[in-house]
């Protein structure tokens, strides 16, 4: 296996708090299983973390010692936004399918009846229609290829088999079908030959982005056998490999102190030594995640190999609805060296009544943030929904002609025709997602969606493909990481 270690025990840290943070070298993860003995959870009454376990059967739940015990302020629980971020919250169900699964954990049901009543959950949780477009899997001869996704000419996304898990998971992860066990909705690959003999064939193709999961779960040793392949295989098109990660958040020590540490760091170098840009995609939500020594170290010795950090988060009411925060991590991303990239819209899958932010409320967070920074942070771009068609980005409420819309314009989109094509939807201050808009001034229809029409039409493979298939290309949309 080559997952990260998880060794779970959560006895050694039942004594008195240490005043000082401890330095955590060894990784220690917690899942469900483990929720009763999490020191710091005994504070909160039982019904809470009775009713936590209960989520925790439903939406996959892992968190570790690091992000337990340096990231989240245990003074400031429920409230405190990295708690949220990684810890199940009662909120996350209906209350009907909450009190049935507390009755059933706590009354000792077998576990397959648990099992049980929580898939119904999570398949009710997914409410994606059949009607989403299957046209991002790549295929050789007609062949699906499996474990990478062609949306956009210039990227392909590729997820390595061993990739699919992450340090911690964030509690509003559109993937968490690949985290539950759903199994049907895993997507995978084992091959880097396979995604070297694509590139071969599709000279538009100028970057390669890792994501998964985290594809910083896998060893140093691991990664290189996928990252390797693409160096010396005289791919003259390809000019950046990214590695979207939430790793330098969640657990830097991967930079830093881990076993295999210097190893990952040479791989960035050989990278860019090979004359490709190496760029990773760091998932950071919140300033605390970038507050503490060793996610400050994680970065410096990032960048000492040449490799650029690039940041990405969605927006999360309950975890960063709030202007200072993005203000403030931008801010020291700029000071660490990093580029602040993309602001997310959270997108509409899992319990997404509980985290949604309304379009123009996240486009005020935003705004109001920009203000606050220098230009030099203005590299961010959002808030940006990765719908079907594309990426779609809020550039803000305006008065035109005595209507009030919202502007829209893609950022990267299906057809390259739609980038950078302003357009106008009429002003809704309750939409959370581009489906829910409706075009301005009187239009039928937005002017991208005959062509989405003819693409989804023109998609034989789509057709065929089974319904669990078409859900997973929903799920598979977008990357955080
Ligand atoms: C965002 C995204 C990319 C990368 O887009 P860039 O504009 O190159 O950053 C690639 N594929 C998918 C599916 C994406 O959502
Ligand atoms: S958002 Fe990224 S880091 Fe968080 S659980 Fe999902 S894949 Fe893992």
């Amino acid at each position: 296996m080559d997952a990260p270690r998880s060794v779970t025990r959560a006895t050694d840290t039942a004594n008195a708090p240490s005043p000082r943070p401890r330095v955590h070298r060894e990784y220690v993860a917690y899942t469900r299983k483990d929720l009763g003995r999490i020191p710091q959870l005994q504070r909160l009454p039982r019904e809470e973390v009775a009713a936590m376990e209960a989520v925790a059967a439903v939406l996959p739940f892992r968190t570790n010692a690091y992000v337990v015990e340096e990231l989240i302020d245990w003074s400031r629980v429920p409230d405190d936004p990295i708690f949220q971020l990684t810890f199940p919250q009662r909120g996350m169900l209906d209350p009907q399918d909450l009190e049935r699964m507390v009755g059933l954990v706590r009354g000792g049901a077998p576990a397959a009846r648990v099992k049980e009543a929580a898939r119904e959950v999570q398949l009710r949780l997914n409410p994606h229609p059949a009607g989403q477009l299957q046209l991002n899997v790549p295929d050789r001869d007609g062949q699906p290829l499996r474990g990478m996704q062609h949306k956009y000419r210039e990227t392909v996304l590729f997820f390595p088999s061993q990739g699919q898990t992450c340090h911690a998971y964030c509690t509003y992860c559109f993937r968490w079908p690949q985290f539950a066990g759903l199994d049907d909705m895993r997507f995978a690959s084992r091959e880097a030959d396979t995604l070297v003999a694509y590139l071969e064939r599709h000279p538009e193709v100028t970057s390669v982005l890792f994501t998964g999961g985290d594809p910083l779960v896998m060893k140093s040793a691991v990664l290189r056998r996928y990252v390797e392949p693409l160096l010396g295989a005289g791919l003259p098109h390809l000019a950046s490999i990214r590695i979207g990660s939430k790793a330098p958040a969640y657990w830097p020590q991967r930079f830093v102190t881990d076993p295999d540490a210097d190893d990952l760091l040479r791989l960035f170098e050989e990278v860019e030594a090979s004359g490709l840009s190496l760029s990773l995609m760091a998932h950071f939500s919140h300033p605390r995640e970038l507050e503490t020594p060793v996610a400050q170290a994680a970065l410096r010795r990032i960048r000492g190999t040449g490799a650029t950090v690039r940041c990405q988060a969605p927006l999360i009411r309950r975890v960063n609805d709030d202007a200072l925060a993005w203000a403030e991590m931008w801010r020291l991303q700029v000071r660490l060296g990093a580029v602040p990239y993309y602001m997310f819209v959270e997108r509409d899958t899992g319990p997404r009544g509980y985290f949604e932010v309304p379009l123009v409320r996240a486009w005020e967070v935003y705004r109001e943030a920009l203000g606050r920074v220098s230009g030099l942070a203005r590299t961010v771009r959002g808030p940006s929904m990765s719908a079907t068609p594309g990426k779609v980005v809020v550039d803000g409420v305006a008065d035109v002609a005595g209507r009030r819309v919202l502007a829209l314009r893609f950022l990267q989109a299906r057809d390259p025709e739609w980038v950078g094509r302003p357009f106008f939807a009429e002003y809704d201050p309750r939409a959370t997602w581009l489906d829910q808009l409706r075009p301005a001034f009187g239009e039928g229809e937005f002017f991208f969606e005959p062509g989405l029409r003819a693409l989804r039409q023109g998609s034989a493979a789509w057709k065929a493909a089974p319904i669990v298939r078409r859900r997973l290309a929903v799920h598979l949309e977008s990357e955080w990481n």
